[in-house]
Parts: structure tokens; sequence; C-alpha cells
């Protein structure tokens, strides 16, 4: 059976064309799947007899509301979806004053194996597909009642180790006939899968590219993220640098600040004069403890010291204010526990 949101708009008016369809169909369907209805019948300017067509080979894919905590801080929402293969997903709706934000996930689990992340303890059990990525943002969406005009792909996995779905979710999110959200209201995060940059650099989408640094040199980030030992920092930059020259967008840095392992003056010091050059912006962000690692968060005072010694450089760095503290709102971490998902 075909999942209809896992075809890009011009596949749906071929697919509809084929069947003996008009064009203005496709239209008609696509507005429907994003408005989140949950069958054919809730298409009601859509024929009876073409419903019925329709799903002889195809369906209208759901996610179901396993769990949904509220923040009492601040009013972060986080969502535990069920798949219809009954794996768990995590997507997260925050409240900024220029309006709402997701964070969705691209895999259930992730195979990059960096070592403070609990997303990637398990291994990766498969990619989402382009459907499965749209309904987060379809579902949350219809269950907060409000629009989402902002979309981080920073949940659950590497979004570059599912390239081709990501691009189709990409292109179908930002279609006019559907959400309509901007490419320059969407950021990707990669752990830096540098042949995915390139490729990325040359879809011409000016979506933000963000970069999950978190070391300012090759020995301290392979001890941390395996996917260093592949691709190395300056290779890194390299491609950086033709994602900025390519889109003409600004990058933005991840750097978590984990105790003792990359927070030292001289890391700060290290990691200026990789970004200056670049003009980029660091997020700084406390590292977030997950119950199977042991590393911690440095104090108030050492993470704002290593703020200063960055921007003393003439960075750009702020740090991450830290929303929906009260319901382990950084990912990987409620679908762990709903799977029972241990070390291994
Ligand atoms: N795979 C992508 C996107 C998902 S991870 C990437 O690596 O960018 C989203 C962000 O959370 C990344 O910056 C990741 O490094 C960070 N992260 C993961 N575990 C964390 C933890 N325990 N504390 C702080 N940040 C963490």
């Amino acid at each position: 059976m075909i999942d209809l949101k896992d075809f890009e708009y011009g596949e749906l008016e071929e697919y509809l064309a084929a069947m003996g369809e008009k064009k203005f169909r496709a239209a008609q369907i696509f507005k429907w799947l994003h408005l989140g209805v949950t069958s054919y019948d809730e298409m009601t300017d859509i024929s009876k007899a073409l419903r019925g067509k329709l799903s002889r080979d195809t369906y209208v894919s759901t996610l179901e509301i396993e769990r949904k905590l509220v923040s009492a801080i601040d009013g972060t929402v986080k969502y535990l979806f069920r798949l219809p293969d009954g794996n768990c997903i995590e997507s997260v709706v925050m409240r900024y004053h220029h309006g709402l934000t997701i964070c969705i996930s691209s895999q259930i689990g992730c195979r990059m194996g960096c070592r403070f992340c609990a997303s990637t303890i398990g291994g990766l059990y498969r990619s989402l597909t382009a459907g499965e990525i749209l309904n987060q943002v379809i579902f949350a969406e219809k269950d907060m009642g409000e629009r989402i005009s902002n979309i981080v792909l920073m949940g659950i996995g590497e979004p570059l180790d599912n390239y081709d779905n990501v691009i189709t979710f990409l292109h179908n999110i930002n279609h006019e006939k559907g959400k309509n959200i901007g490419y320059r209201h969407i950021t990707l995060s990669t752990c830096g899968v540098v042949p995915g940059i390139y490729k990325l650099a040359d879809e011409g989408l000016p979506i933000t590219l963000t970069i999950s640094l978190h070391a300012p040199n090759d020995g301290i980030r392979n001890s941390i993220m395996p996917v260093n030992r592949i691709y190395k920092i300056d290779e890194l930059i390299a491609a950086c640098r033709y994602y900025a020259d390519k889109t003409g967008r600004r990058l933005s840095f991840e750097y978590s600040l984990i105790h003792g392992v990359n927070d030292s003056p001289d890391n700060a010091d290290e990691l200026a004069a990789l970004i200056k050059p670049l003009g980029a912006h660091v997020n700084l962000i406390p590292v977030n403890r997950v119950e199977e690692r042991s590393y911690r968060k440095g104090s108030r005072d050492e993470i704002n010291a290593f703020l200063r010694r960055l921007c003393g450089h003439g960075v750009n760095a702020t740090i991450r204010r830290e929303l929906g503290a009260d319901i382990s709102a950084s990912c990987g971490q409620l679908r762990k526990k709903a799977a029972g998902i241990r070390e291994i």
C-alpha cells in the first residue's frame, strides 16, 4: 500500500493522471492530507468513486499520540508518537515570540554513535519515510490547534543519513498547496556527514544548516563522535564553507559543553580559531544528563566563563535557553523509556 504523503506534489499529480484524474484533484487531496485527515471519507470534495479507487492501493497514514507532556514552566509540548508499526518517535513544540517551532525526528534510533546522546543507544532501527517525517508536523499542529511556523530537524536521527526522504519532506512542507512553510524557517542539524552537506548545498534550498560540532579538535571529536573518524574537522569546515557560499545562508554550530572533556579555556581558544573565519554563530548547550552516560555539565560560572572567552575572540555565541526542563524535552529520552531500550 502506498502512503500518498511519500509522493512529492508532482508525483501525486502523475499518479492521479495515470488513474484518469484531472490535475486539480492533486491540489484537493494534498490539501486534505496536510490538514491531518485520517481517512479518505473526510475528503468531502472528492467523489465517492475516487475515494474508493484510492483506497485500493493507497492509504492515509496517521500518527497516534502515545503520550503528551506539557511543561508547566514554559508551555513546551513533547509528543511521543506511535507509528503504525508500533515504534515510537518524539517531537517537541516550543513557543517563541515569533511563533511555534517544532523539533522533529528523521529516524527511529540513530547509527552515528555520539557518546553523549540518548537517541543512538540501541542503534538505528530504521529511517522514517517522508510521510512519517511530515506527519509529525501535521498531527502536532492539528493537536495544538495553532499554526507551526518553524521547523528544526534536530530530533531523533541523523537527517543526512536519510537524505532522499528528508528532501521529499522539505519539498512537500514548503509546497504552497500544503503547509507552505518557507525554507528560511527550516533548520537542519547534522553531526557532520560531509557528502550530505555538499549534496544539500547543491539542492538549492535556502534552509539553515547547523552543525553539531561539540569539539574544537580531532582528538576530542574522535573520542565523543565516531563520525569524525571518517570526516575530519577540516573536511567538515570546508563543506560548511561550500554550503555557505552556495546558499548564501549563515551557518551555526552547536557545542554541548561537557565538563572536563571540551570546556577548558584552551578549548574555547581553539574553537574561536575554527569558527571566527566562518563568521558563524555558536550555540553553547550545557550537556543534558543521560542516565547511561557519565558526562555532566560544568557549573554556571564555568559555562559563563567559556562563553566570555569565546566572545572575547570576537565570536558570536550564546548559551541555549533550556525549554521543557520538567518534561525531559531533550530528545531520545522518552522514546528510550517507552521502548525499554538499554545500552548495549
Ligand atoms: N543527528 C543530528 C540531529 C539530532 S541531535 C545532529 O547530530 O545534529 C540534536 C542535537 O542534540 C545535536 O546537536 C546533538 O549533538 C545534541 N545532543 C545530543 N545529546 C545531547 C545531550 N545529552 N546534551 C546536549 N546535547 C545533546
